[in-house]
């Protein structure tokens, strides 16, 4: 056991030396340490808010039976945050989100105060920040998790890289990319909510609006804020990445620690996914999943190509021989078809295209 008297100012590097020697108090400060930033990220990445609870257990459960492995322990909170990306992705089903989730308070969840200055305190403000927020369901999951780490867990270079599971030099591009893909839909959005008073053209476009930033809303606010002055200054003292940040920390509803705890400490552990024995950080298993759809599909456009051709070859014996070329060719054209009507499967199952982003932004 250790030494110390209290964890509850020890460093992350004494925290999980203790736990690797057996101190069954260090996983509970590690949670009261991370337990909220994690679990309020696990909140707005999963499309069932019941799930976030599920997340947080199978996080701590795979921290402690792979603690061991992480080579700079000082490096604690992105690892756990590496491992809460592998538990979202892991979710089926999660990654084909479409409708926009709630970040609002959801059943025993409470809130901590947000960190922006200014005016955070005010109702106003917390539904705006909360609200810009929870548009980012309707980003790819990639961007989200990206807005996650970087704007609200303020990860950094390293650590950002390894929490998201990219290389260093790949993180500027995807912090970029996601600034690019929001700004425009966030800031129209803060622009629809806090322009209306200055603006009476914009007040009559949003006439009986329900405040919910679809894309029609965002498409049309954004268009004609390019053509109004008043609107561009009002866009101008918008934050929305700032608002994205503050909004107010969701944390997990009670009883959830205990049970998360209980579980880590006893439950065995049985992570589908490998750690880099060069970091101890855990591989990305997104890319893992999608090589898995790209076999199955694979297959299945294999047997039914043989299917089909088995089927011609038959009817030719059966039938009035015709030539070669005849068989051969329905064969590989059926083949073709379902090779490419596999992609596009494929490629919608994955929602890759990096072009069209998900920009179902409304929120209840
Ligand atoms: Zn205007």
């Amino acid at each position: 056991m250790s030494d110390m008297p209290t964890l509850d100012d020890a460093a992350d590097a004494q925290l999980v030396a203790a736990h690797l020697a057996g101190d069954g108090r260090a996983l509970g400060a590690i949670y009261d340490r991370s337990g909220d930033a994690l679990y309020d990220t696990a909140a707005a990445m999963m499309r069932y808010r019941d799930d976030a609870a599920d997340v947080m257990q199978d996080v701590f459960v795979t921290a402690s039976g792979h603690m061991g492995e992480l080579r700079d322990p000082d490096r604690l909170r992105a690892w756990l945050f590496a491992i809460l990306r592998n538990e979202v992705y892991r979710r089926p089903g999660n990654s084909r989100r479409q409708v926009a989730i709630d970040v609002a308070r959801h059943r025993g969840e409470t809130t901590l105060a947000p960190t922006l200055t200014g005016d955070p305190s005010t109702v106003e403000f917390q539904q705006l920040a909360r609200r810009v927020r929870g548009a980012g369901a309707g980003l790819t999951e990639r961007d989200q998790l990206v807005a996650e780490f970087s704007l609200r867990r303020g990860l950094t270079g390293n650590d950002l890289a390894d929490a998201l599971g990219v290389m260093p030099q790949q993180c500027y591009g995807l912090v970029h990319r996601m600034r690019q893909h929001t700004q425009r839909s966030l800031s129209a959005y803060c622009v629809a909510r806090t322009g209306r008073d200055a603006c009476p053209e914009l007040n009559e476009l949003l006439l009986g609006w329900n405040e919910e930033l679809s894309t029609l809303v965002s498409k049309r606010v954004a268009r004609h804020i390019d053509d109004c002055e008043v609107c561009r200054s009002t866009r101008s003292t918008s934050a929305p990445f700032a608002l994205f940040g503050a909004a107010p920390v969701l944390t997990a509803p009670p009883g959830v620690r205990e049970r998360v705890l209980g579980a880590a400490h006893h439950e065995l552990d049985t992570t589908p996914y490998g750690f880099d024995p060069t970091n101890g950080f855990p591989d990305v298993i997104r890319y893992a999943r999608r090589t898995k759809i790209w076999v199955v599909l694979t297959a299945i456009a294999l047997l039914v190509s043989i299917g089909t051709t088995i089927y011609v070859l038959a009817a030719d014996d059966q039938d009035t021989p015709s030539p070669p070329a005849g068989s051969a060719t329905p064969s590989s054209g059926e083949t073709q078809t379902i090779g490419s009507d596999a992609d596009r499967r494929s490629v919608s199952a994955l929602g890759v295209d990096p072009d069209h982003p998900r920009t179902v932004v409304t929120q209840r």
